[in-house]
């Protein structure tokens, strides 16, 4: 691989490896190699201790971050089948102790059942329902937390000028892109936007 991301040092175990195999080969969306260098730089940066993400699949992400890091990390996975594939993932992993599943829906979970803050909110669930999730969990933000974004280009269709077809697809691709857009003017955070990976963007509410 000739490419200059290759010199990033991110662990991967063995489990982890067939974890990843194991998603591509089924079709699993994960995180992309770039995604993930963003997500364990900044959580070394910011020294992030405690981490939610809205959206777990079969635990391929969450894994690779307790493994990059110290975090203790809650994720919150509402398809049942993918809901047990996370929890025997992450019990192959030996990473039960520090990676919390909620076999629920984001929309509806119940904030008590969640710690109190989050330095790091990874939001990487249904894509129409972006705006939802961020006003439902920004309020666990601790302060100077910040949250991440995926797939904000959505297979590079929002910002990709190519026609697109399918209505549903062409109603979420135009969902993702009102997102893009009220996230942008949101006066109480300030946000950065990135094309790496499927595009993503880091949030961090600003201080009064
Ligand atoms: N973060 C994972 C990938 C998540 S894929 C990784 O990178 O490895 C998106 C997942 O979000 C899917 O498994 C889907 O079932 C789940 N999801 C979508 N909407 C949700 C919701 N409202 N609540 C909980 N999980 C949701
Ligand atoms: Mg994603």
């Amino acid at each position: 691989m000739n490419k200059i991301t290759s010199l990033n040092k991110l662990k991967y175990s063995e489990n982890l490896l067939l974890i990843k195999e194991k998603a591509l080969r089924e079709d699993v969306p994960i995180v992309s190699d770039d995604v993930l260098t963003y997500l364990v730089k900044t959580i070394k940066l910011l020294e992030v201790k405690n981490i939610l993400e809205i959206g777990t699949a079969i635990g391929y992400s969450s894994i690779s971050m307790a493994i990059n890091s110290v975090a203790n990390i809650d994720t919150i996975e509402r398809n049942e089948a993918n809901f047990n594939q996370a929890i025997e993932n992450i019990r192959m992993c030996k990473l039960n102790e520090r990676i919390k599943v909620f076999n629920e829906d984001a929309l509806t979970i119940d904030l008590k059942l969640l710690k109190d803050h989050y330095d790091l909110i990874f939001i990487d669930a249904a894509k129409a329902q972006m705006r939802k999730f961020f006003e439902k969990f920004s309020p666990k933000l601790s302060f100077n937390g910040v949250i991440i974004i995926d797939n904000l280009n959505f297979h590079g269709l929002v910002y990709g000028n190519i026609p697109i077809k399918n209505k549903n697809l062409k109603s979420l691709v135009r969902k993702i892109a009102e997102f893009n857009l009220w996230l942008s003017q949101k006066e109480d955070f300030e946000t950065y936007f990135f094309s790496i990976g499927d595009g993503m963007a880091i949030c961090r509410k600003k201080n009064e």
